[in-house]
C-alpha cells in the first residue's frame, strides 16, 4: 500500500511517500515559498540525487500538482501512475474538541475544520488548502486527516480548563488542547514495544524537546496531561516562544510599550524563550557553545530549559503517581546528551539515574535504553517519526474501509 503524507504549512507542503509493505520511505521533499514570487521545489529519494528546482508556486494546488508530476516522472519518479497512491495522510494541526482520533476527511470535516480556523489561525487554513488540491488532483483517492491535538483528547477536564471565567470556554472553546500528540503518541508506543509491555499497561512521560516543545504524561495508552495547551504557545521554553509566563507581564508590557495585541503576539511567539533569553539565537547548539565559552545569558536560558523540563517531569509523576519511563526525542531530545544529562541529575529521588555512556553514546539512529543499571526508572531516547505514524494511522483506517 502507498501512501502519501502532506503536510502544508502556510506557504509551504512538505510530502513523504511511503510503500507501508517494505516500511520504507520512497520519496519525500518540499514544495516553498508558495504563493511568494519564485518558490522552490526540492525532491528526495533514498540513494540518488536530490532534485531541486526554482519555480512560480501561486498555490496548495499548484504544489501537489509539481509533487505529483515529480513522484511519477520517468526518471525523477517512484512511482508509475498517480493510481498507484492509495491513500493520502494530512498532518492537521488542529481537531478541535470533536475530532478525537484520525479521520477520513469528507465535506462534514472539512466544515467543521474550517468552523475552528479562529482558534487556529496560523495552519488552520493551511491544512484545509492541502486537503482541497488532494480531493482536486486526487478525487479518488481517500483523504485521512491525521491530528496534533487528537492523541489529548483523552485528558480529563481538570486538566484541560483554564482557571479563567468559565464563560470564556463556552463561548469561545478556550481550553488546553495540546500539540505534538502523534510525536507524543508514537514515542510512547514504541517505548512500550521496548520495555515488552503492552501500551494499555504503563505509565510514560514523553518529552519533546526540539524548536517547539512539550511534555506529555501518558497513562495507560492515554495522554492524560500535556504542557502545551490552547496554542503552541504553553508549557516549556522553546527556540522562540516564551511558554507559560504570569499572564500579567503580557498585559502590563503592552500597556508601558503601547502595543498592539499583534505585536506582543509577536514578542512572546518570535521573540522570546532561547533566544529571548540568550540574545544568541533560538538554536540549542549555538546556545550551548555560547555557554562554553563563558556567556551567562547562554547559561541562564540552558538553565531555565532544564529547570521547566525537570518540573514538568516531577508534576507528571506526581499525577500519575508514578511511571515506568521517560523519554527524550525531537532535535534536542534526540541530539543532546548534555541536556538529557542534566535535565536527568539529581532525579534519583524518583529512581531516574542514566548511564553517562550510554547516554553520549545514545545520539544516533533506532531507540535506545540509556537506564544506568542502579535506575529504577528507564529512560530512554527515541527518536520521533511523525510521518510514519500518519502513514500507519492512514494505512489503518483505509484497510477497513
Ligand atoms: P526540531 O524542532 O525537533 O527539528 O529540533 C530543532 C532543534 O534541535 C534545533 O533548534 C536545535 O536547537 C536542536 N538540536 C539539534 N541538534 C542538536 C544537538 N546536537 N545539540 C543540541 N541541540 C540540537
Amino acid at each position: 500500500m502507498k501512501i502519501l503524507v502532506i503536510n502544508s504549512g502556510s506557504s509551504s507542503l512538505k510530502y513523504r511517500l511511503f510503500n507501508m509493505e517494505m516500511e520504507e520511505v520512497l520519496a519525500k521533499g518540499i514544495c516553498d515559498r508558495i504563493g511568494f514570487g519564485m518558490g522552490s521545489v526540492t525532491h528526495k529519494r533514498p540513494g540518488k540525487p536530490d532534485y531541486h528546482a526554482e519555480m512560480i508556486i501561486p498555490d496548495h494546488g499548484a504544489a501537489l500538482s509539481a509533487l505529483l508530476l515529480l513522484i511519477t516522472d520517468e526518471e525523477l519518479g517512484v512511482i508509475n501512475d498517480i493510481s498507484e497512491i492509495d491513500a493520502v495522510g494530512h498532518r492537521i494541526a488542529h481537531g478541535g474538541e470533536k475530532i478525537k482520533g484520525s479521520a477520513v476527511i469528507g465535506e462534514d470535516e472539512l466544515l467543521y475544520l474550517d468552523s475552528i480556523t479562529g482558534i487556529n489561525p496560523l495552519h488552520g487554513p493551511a491544512g484545509i488548502k492541502g486537503i482541497e488540491a488532494c480531493r482536486t488532483l486526487l478525487p479518488n483517492v481517500p483523504q485521512v486527516g491525521v491530528f496534533d491535538t487528537s492523541y489529548h483528547s483523552t485528558m480529563p477536564e481538570h486538566a484541560y480548563i483554564y482557571p479563567l471565567p468559565y464563560e470564556y470556554y463556552e463561548k469561545y472553546k478556550i481550553r488546553r488542547y495540546g500539540f505534538h500528540g502523534t510525536s507524543h503518541r508514537f514515542v510512547a508506543m514504541q517505548c512500550a514495544a521496548e520495555m515488552g509491555v503492552p501500551f494499555e499497561q504503563t505509565k510514560i512521560i514523553t518529552c519533546h524537546l526540539g524548536n517547539g516543545s512539550s511534555i506529555t504524561a501518558s497513562k495507560y495508552g492515554e495522554s492524560i496531561d500535556t504542557s502545551m495547551g490552547f496554542t503552541p504557545q504553553d508549557g516549556l521554553i522553546m527556540g522562540t516562544r516564551t511558554g507559560s509566563i504570569d499572564p500579567t507581564v503580557l498585559t502590563y508590557i503592552m500597556k508601558a510599550e503601547n502595543l498592539s495585541a499583534e505585536e506582543a503576539d509577536d514578542i512572546i511567539n518570535r521573540n522570546s524563550g532561547l533566544l529571548g533569553v540568550s540574545g544568541v539565537s533560538n538554536d540549542c547548539r549555538e546556545i550551548l557553545d555560547e555557554e562554553t565559552k563563558g556567556n551567562k545569558r547562554a547559561a541562564l536560558a540552558m538553565n531555565m530549559l532544564v529547570m521547566n523540563v525537570k518540573k514538568l517531569i516531577g508534576s507528571y509523576l506526581a499525577e500519575m503517581n508514578g511511571a515506568d519511563a521517560v523519554v527524550f526525542t525531537a532535535g534536542i531530545g534526540e541530539n543532546s546528551p548534555v541536556i538529557r544529562s542534566r535535565i536527568c541529575r539529581d532525579m534519583d529521588f524518583f529512581g531516574i539515574k542514566i548511564d553517562e555512556e550510554k547516554n553520549i553514546a545514545a545520539s544516533t539512529r533506532g531507540a535506545v535504553d540509556i537506564t544506568a543499571p542502579d535506575g529504577t526508572m528507564k529512560v530512554f531516547v527515541i527518536p520521533t517519526d511523525e510521518e510514519y505514524m500518519i502513514a500507519k494511522d492512514t494505512m489503518d483506517i483505509v484497510k477497513k474501509l
